[in-house]
């Protein structure tokens, strides 16, 4: 084992921890080159007077315990000092609106530079307007290259629409041969409700002598032409005269003369000349100097970049404005019953689809995957009508595109679609999704901040992950990740951790320095670091291993051969089995389930993991139960993910009598959702204030003690807390409400107090200290139990769920579930259980925290619940009682069932997980 430290690191100042650099000799010459971040008496929940330098233009690892103050640090401190100092380079009007911004509460903060904040979250709750081309801003390169080298094509017609100005014009009559007769001209209606003589006296007036009835089936037309004395001219022949305006020989004509003459033409004409000659294909073309369809004469517009924005006026659909969905009264509403049917929900007029670039509208490029977009652009776009290749702006467009195209590429994304809206995205692919569109962005000096990037990826994607935030950094960026996975940590300049423990626990710097430095400290990611290969989990809870016989008998011989205790399920256990799930990269595969089992499905990041899961096999047991029990027991069936979602069969969903689907869910609906009401304590808080005495000598019902009604909360911030500040060309930035100073009820409810504290108080206490103050109140205790075991003590109960990281969400909807129906949990072993499908269960915990939620989760199948788990870490795999692993690659190259059976601990892993799954202990 390798040398420890005696003490642990403490705060040494950024001096010190360069001198210790240079004495160890791995100096990393990045750290301290491009200066200082320096916090001084850093103060916000946690975090009290902390003192903290951080190397600029460096990547800094920030890690430790759930509710060590990691986030609190990154993003209540880091970013929003960041955001502070980028608001303030803005003109007066915005500095108004940035008066009331609050400045973190530190006493020193210097060097911080201008700040991004990158969270999956944000990218997936964005809404369903945002699809991977927005988020790594794709369109913007693609708009220039559709302006610059789209075709207009009349959908009807199918004729191409290209403006010729007078110019481009002399430049095509350049091309005669020497010594062609030409001549110029446009073309004037003369239909039967046309009077000829008026039409006739007017082109006299205007100085026109000749003219020619103009019969398309004849090209020879020398001998037709007519001066204004023939009186045939007025005698119903035709309903075209073409006019003439000028008669030219090609190498003998005056330059200027013949500009001048084909403007005319072009102006009189209403856009459209008309040019004659023998030598001509049919004898004569016409060119328009206007976006007008010449076959049925549709106005078209011209392509601008702004064309191919539904967010632009210009480019919006007329009817939806651009939202792609109507309300009953046929308004544009996002959310409307109805898809817009002028543009059929795609958003954009018909005019920019009109708009094809190597025959492929706009969006019709979009739905190409990221290797194929970035196989049609490797090629020059081909424009027909520039004879001296590309412009420089299209290769520039050109280039750009690919560059972001690559960037998705290497990290792990070129089998999605451009079009995919990000809440269809694994929060993995979101997280790169927007990194990528950072580092595509080409700004350098910003400081990003990511929170648990790592999150959902397989070890093989932390490697590119890694390569990318290195790349980045190099740029110029600096970089602070919070994050929990050692390899992500080893790859940094710098690492900061907190601790030692969460909430009032936490809030310390334990160790800052290099990764290096950390390998030798002796603190929890200290130890993990220098000994990666350590159990992830305790060994106490022996993963138990099915006995009865599952349907591929010659994979579990294999497993047989493991030696591990084995846990005996009732043989007459049945399975949970669903076959033809097909849906985005799943194209009919079969599984097979152990009911009143662990089951674990794995793979790397776009195997198909989640649209297994969580999309059709969700659907599926959900469209059974609903089934089962009649058509009375649900009016609201769970709508199916997707269109392309389905199955043949499943069975085995007699045996279920419900579904829990814990995943990374919706965005939070109410900003005044909170871990009491998640935990369903609030309408008991309530009533416990309404039953003290001066609440009742005033008359307060208990719905004045929650924010979710008027009467108690403070009218202002309507119970928020906070006030949101519009600065219009940013994201919404919230400041504390002005009226109760972030205490969300008004003064006289407050002075209703119970064990000496107002409800305000109440909110304010982290789940742990709550637990304690209602030790007199079982009801409350026992749903603040749930949460205590899922690591979740640091939470306050009245802390909006819109500031919980990821992880923390997601097992806060857990621990919800467990504490509002334990009697659904607890039901005896036998009749029917719920099936409980969660994703991703460690998300955002530190390594040493997983077996206490790992366990927890444990506990549903040891009450005959099943639990089907979906997890890119291999490392649970002994965890779980059953393994389906997807793969072999992501997207196209994914979607099959590569294993299905019991742990593959000891025996033949397959080629991914074989690198990356620790030993375990065998007893
Ligand atoms: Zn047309
Ligand atoms: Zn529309
Ligand atoms: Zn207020």
């Amino acid at each position: 084992m390798a040398r420890r430290r005696s003490s642990t690191v403490s705060t040494p100042t950024p001096r010190l921890a360069a001198d210790a650099l240079l004495r160890d000799g791995t100096a990393n010459s990045r750290v301290g080159r491009f200066g200082w971040m320096r916090l001084r008496g850093v103060r916000a929940r946690n975090l009290d007077g902390l003192d903290l330098d951080l190397p600029r233009g460096c990547w800094v690892a920030i890690t430790g315990p759930t509710g060590a103050g990691k986030t609190t640090l990154a993003r209540d401190v880091l970013h929003a000092e960041g955001r502070r100092r980028y608001i303030e380079t803005f003109p007066a009007a915005s500095r108004r609106a940035m008066e009331r911004l609050e400045r973190p509460d530190a006493d020193t903060l210097e060097g911080i530079p201008t700040a991004r904040f990158l969270s999956a979250t944000d990218a997936i709750s964005s809404g369903r307007r945002t699809s991977l081309a927005r988020v790594v801003e794709l369109r913007h390169a693609l708009a220039t290259l559709f302006s610059l080298e789209g075709v207009v094509v009349c959908p009807d017609c199918r004729v191409g629409i290209r403006p010729r100005s007078a110019t481009d014009l002399a430049h095509l009559l350049d091309q005669l041969p020497e010594g062609t007769r030409y001549a110029i001209g446009f073309p004037v209606e003369v239909g039967p409700n046309v009077n000829r003589r008026v039409a006739l006296d007017t082109l006299r007036a205007e100085g026109y002598t000749r003219v020619v009835p103009w019969d398309r089936a004849k090209t020879q037309f020398n001998d037709r032409v007519r001066t204004f004395e023939d009186e045939d001219l007025l005698k119903q022949t035709c309903r075209e005269w073409w006019v003439i305006v000028d008669r030219l020989i090609r190498g003998n004509e005056n330059p200027a003369r013949r500009l001048d003459s084909l403007s005319t033409a072009l102006a009189r004409g209403g856009g459209l000349c008309r040019i004659v000659s023998d030598a001509l294909p049919n004898g004569a073309i016409d060119a328009r100097n206007d976006w007008r369809c010449p076959s049925c004469a549709r106005m078209f517009l011209e392509p601008t970049p702004p064309l191919f924005f539904e967010t632009n006026p210009l480019g919006a659909c007329p009817v939806c404005r651009g939202v792609g969905r109507l309300d009953d009264q046929g308004r544009p509403d996002p959310h409307g019953s109805a898809v817009c049917g002028t543009c059929q929900g795609l958003r954009l007029r018909s005019e920019s689809l009109a708009v094809r670039l190597e025959d492929a509208n706009l969006l019709e490029w979009e739905a190409l995957t990221v290797e194929q977009m970035t196989e049609r652009l490797m090629r020059p776009v081909t424009n027909v009508a520039a004879s001296s290749g590309e412009s420089p702006r299209t290769t520039s467009a050109r280039r750009r595109a690919l560059a972001i195209l690559t960037t998705l590429d290497q990290l792990g994304l070129g089998h999605l679609p451009l079009d995919r809206p990000c809440r269809d995205l694994a929060r993995g692919e979101a997280t790169r999704a927007i990194l990528a569109g950072a580092i595509a962005s080409g700004l350098s000096g910003l400081l990003w901040v990511l929170d648990e990037p790592s999150t959902g990826l397989h070890p093989c994607d932390i490697r590119r992950l890694s390569e990318a935030l290195g790349r980045t950094r190099d740029q110029g960026q600096s970089l602070v990740v919070v994050d929990h996975d050692p390899d992500l940590i080893r790859a940094a300049d710098w690492v900061i951790e907190l601790g030692p423990g969460s909430g009032s626990e936490g809030g310390r710097v334990v160790f800052q320095g290099t990764p290096d430095q950390l390998a030798q400290a002796d603190t929890p990611t200290g130890r993990l670091i220098a000994n990666p290969s350590a159990t992830p989990w305790a060994v106490a809870s022996q993963p138990p291993t099915l006995s009865n016989s599952p349907p591929d008998s010659a994979r579990f011989s294999r497993a047989r051969k493991s030696s591990r205790p084995r846990f005996e399920r009732p043989p007459d256990r049945p399975w949970l089995r669903l076959t033809g799930a097909r849906g985005r990269n799943l194209r009919g595969i079969d599984i097979s389930i152990p009911l009143g089992g662990l089951t674990l499905v794995t793979g790397v990041s776009g195997a198909g993991k989640r649209t297994l899961v969580l999309d059709v096999l969700a659907w599926a047991v959900a469209e059974a139960i609903r089934i089962q029990k009649g058509p009375s027991a649900d009016a609201n069936p769970r709508p199916r993910a997707h269109e392309s979602v389905g199955f043949e069969a499943i069975e085995g969903c007699e045996h279920l009598e419900g579904l829990e689907v814990i995943a990374s869910g919706p965005p939070i609906r109410s900003p005044r959702s909170c871990p009491a009401g998640v935990l369903g304590i609030a309408g008991e808080l309530r009533r416990v204030f309404a039953a003290t005495p001066l609440a009742k000598q005033r008359g307060y019902p208990a719905a004045f003690f929650g924010i979710g009604s008027t009467g108690g909360r403070c009218s202002t911030c309507k119970g928020l807390g906070v006030v949101t500040l519009d600065l219009a060309f940013l994201p919404d930035v919230s400041a504390t409400c002005p009226d109760c100073g972030g205490k969300r009820f008004r003064p006289e409810i407050l002075d209703v107090t119970y064990q000496n504290r107002s409800i305000a108080d109440i909110l304010d206490l982290t789940i742990r200290e709550g637990f304690a103050l209602f030790k007199n109140k079982p009801k409350i205790q026992a749903r603040l139990r749930a949460p205590l075991e899922l690591g979740l003590d640091h939470l306050r109960l009245g802390q909006p769920l819109t500031s919980l990281s990821d992880g923390e969400a997601r097992r806060l909807r857990l621990a919800g579930f467990l504490a509002t129906s334990p009697a659904a949990v607890e039901r005896s072993s036998r009749g029917p259980k719920s099936l409980f499908l969660v994703e991703e269960p460690i998300w955002g915990l530190h390594r040493s925290e997983w077996s206490r939620v790992l366990d927890r989760l444990r506990s549903l199948p040891a009450l005959g619940h099943t639990l089907v788990a979906t997890s890119s870490r291999p490392e649970l795999e002994g965890w779980a009682d059953w393994v389906i692993e997807l793969g072999p690659g992501a997207g196209d190259r994914g979607g099959r069932v590569i294993f299905q059976g019991p742990p593959r601990v000891s025996s033949t892993p397959s080629r991914h997980n074989a690198d990356h799954t620790p030993s375990l202990p065998q007893s």
